[in-house]
């Protein structure tokens, strides 16, 4: 599909801002203009719009499958971050309290700050 870009002869007809097609890779449909207030859209839906969730890191406590050492494997914890599927361990072998306490760590430095910094 191609988008319609007004020339300027156009100016007189058209007073909105020209239509800009979709920002998602692929994609070139028209994006819906939203009179007045907020961002300007870049995405046609929220179907283009890239998931966020699934770009967020998230701390993950887990067992390992056998433990290492002797030690009951529901009591030795890997600490790890996550974005989507790809995973890096940060500590192996912990107890719980270590592990629950680098994790709360872990997890506090990845919040947002709150009260007015941007990220
Ligand atoms: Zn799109």
């Amino acid at each position: 599909m191609t988008a319609t870009i007004p020339s300027r002869d156009d100016d007189a007809t058209i007073t909105t801002e020209p239509a800009t097609s979709c920002a998602a890779p692929g994609c070139d449909r028209p994006v819906p203009r939203h009179a007045g207030r907020g961002r300007p859209a870049i995405y046609c839906s929220p179907a283009c719009r890239p998931a966020r969730r699934h770009t967020r890191l998230a701390v993950e406590l887990h067992n390992p499958d056998t433990s290492p050492d002797g030690r009951p494997a529901e009591r030795v914890w890997t600490v790890r971050l996550r974005r989507g599927t790809r995973v890096v361990v940060i500590a192996n072998d912990l107890g719980w309290p270590s592990a629950n306490a680098l994790a709360r760590e872990l997890t506090d430095l990845l919040q947002p700050a709150k009260g007015g910094a941007t990220d």
